[in-house]
């Protein structure tokens, strides 16, 4: 028996606000534990909460750039359920009435497009973090995360493979960073996902149980963790076997899935609609005032990439995946106008160096290694013939070290070309002279010998002489 697998997935992505949902507190990370607190986020009796503009207006965003229906209405309901991390003992949410809903994400998987439908966006606070094993026995609890706003972002189980559940992660980040809504840290926990999976017999349309799975803090742990769950699944059901519904959490050292808990179900929570905040109003002006302030999305900028700078998909795709690359290429391009060379020395050379640095964690790259102006400076002196592509390439090894401008790399250190042709006329004349016997060997018809010739003239040069020239020249000799 052939079975297909069904994933949903729930995203929970923190707000790039300077304050709390609810309170003035900060919302920054990183801060020494409990700093960022106050009676409200504390859970202390009496307090009220005050709504923070800026979270409605970053979830209307989120909603518009993902296509949905921004309700005139929504409403905060109160999840109870008791947990050290919730000190009040209820989490305000939106359940029955949320503030975005019937959205969508598009996707692209080798070559497919494919369109992920969103149940719902909504609005809640995040809850407090427990440590463990840092105190004894001891467990400690940090609140400074409580009262962080969360975008609460479900899709429909539309999505069928571990592939598609990475490249709809992927491009949701992509959206969320370029409204900068959320800085999509996965191991910071900024951007968390709970995937949703089970499987059926292929070509079947009922849903089978399905089994949620928590703790995946990276694209990589989303997939592998998928592709578990989906090969245990199976063959449970093949083995005439039950799949319980359940919570369970991907261990990545292991690379397993662990039964952690039996799933509570909506009613366990005892939704009621918060009775501390108003219904929330949304008027079709401040949704038309959220709209215009829609940057261009990664879809239409992608596009925009292949149009205007004639690029092949797969460079406009890498160069938009993040805003400010993309924000970096066509500065550069601003700079010197070769499309194309400036996107292979950021695809092949600058990512490179930016990963190996860990520069991308954050929302935006705060210190690039290589200015974009530098970076055109670099692709400009290759294209009028003042260095090689080798040397270029020892020149931005230069440029990450120094900082210097590559004009200046090149000038201090000698290293234009040698395009005049009695420099490499001196340079093949005693290469010639010191191989005799080879010269000989070529004229009585060993072609191959020429590369041996090009490299040698190339090395008396240090690698400066013009490829072309050499060649024209050499030709030239050893024909005489
Ligand atoms: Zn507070």
């Amino acid at each position: 028996m052939d079975y297909e697998a069904v994933i949903g997935l729930e995203v929970h992505a923190e707000m790039l606000t300077r304050s709390k949902i609810f309170c003035g507190c900060s919302a920054s990370f990183g801060a020494p534990p409990n700093e960022n607190t106050c009676p409200l986020c504390l859970g202390m009796p009496g307090v009220l909460p005050v709504l923070n503009r800026r979270v409605v207006e970053f979830a209307i965003r989120a909603g518009l750039a993902t296509h949905c229906t921004i309700a005139p209405v929504s409403r905060w309901a109160r999840k109870n359920y008791f947990y050290p991390d919730l000190p009040k003992g209820y989490q305000i949410s939106q359940y029955e009435l949320p503030i975005c809903t019937k959205g969508r994400v598009d996707i692209e998987v080798d070559g497919e497009h494919r369109s992920i439908r969103l149940t719902r966006i909504h609005m809640e606070e995040d809850t407090g973090k427990n440590i463990h094993d840092q105190h004894g026995d001891a467990s400690l609890v940090d609140y400074n995360r409580s009262g962080v706003p969360l975008l609460e972002i479900v899709s429909e189980p539309d999505i069928r493979t571990p592939a598609e559940a990475g490249a709809y992660l992927r491009k949701l980040r992509a959206i969320l960073q370029y409204l900068e809504v959320c800085d999509g840290n996965m191991e910071e926990g900024s951007f968390r996902c709970d995937a949703n999976v089970s499987v059926r017999p292929r070509g079947t349309t009922a849903l089978g149980t399905k089994a949620e799975v928590k703790n995946l803090n990276s694209f990589r742990a989303v997939e592998r963790a998928l592709e578990y769950e989906i090969v245990r699944q199976s063959d449970a059901l093949r083995h005439g076997e039950r799949v319980l519904q359940e919570t369970r959490l991907w261990d990545a050292d292991r690379e397993v899935t662990r039964a952690m808990r039996s799933k509570e179900s909506a009613h366990d929570y005892r939704y009621f609609p918060e009775p501390d905040l108003l219904p929330l109003e949304v008027s079709e002006q401040w949704v038309a005032e959220q709209r215009a302030a829609l940057p261009e999305l990664p879809d239409a900028r992608r596009e925009r990439f292949v149009r205007e700078f004639n690029l092949p998909p797969y460079d406009a795709e890498v160069l938009t995946a993040r805003k400010d690359v993309a924000d970096y290429f066509e500065a550069a391009v601003r700079e010197h106008a070769n499309p194309k060379a400036i996107s292979n020395w950021i695809m092949g050379d600058l990512l490179r160096v930016i990963r190996d640095r860990k520069l991308d964690s954050a929302l935006v790259i705060q210190h690039w290694p290589v200015s974009p102006a530098h970076l055109a400076a670099l692709v400009r002196l290759i294209d009028d013939d003042t260095i090689s592509g080798k040397i270029a390439k020892s020149v931005f090894e230069q440029m990450l070290s120094s900082g210097d401008a590559p004009d200046q790399i090149v000038a201090q250190q000698g290293l234009s070309q040698v395009t005049d042709s009695s420099a490499i006329d001196g340079a093949i004349a005693s290469v010639l002279a010191a191989n005799a016997g080879k010269v000989a060997e070529y004229r009585s018809g060993k072609d191959k010998l020429f590369g041996f010739f090009v490299g040698q003239v190339m090395k008396a040069t240090q690698g400066k002489a013009n490829p072309q020239k050499v060649n024209e020249l050499l030709k030239q000799r050893l024909a005489g």
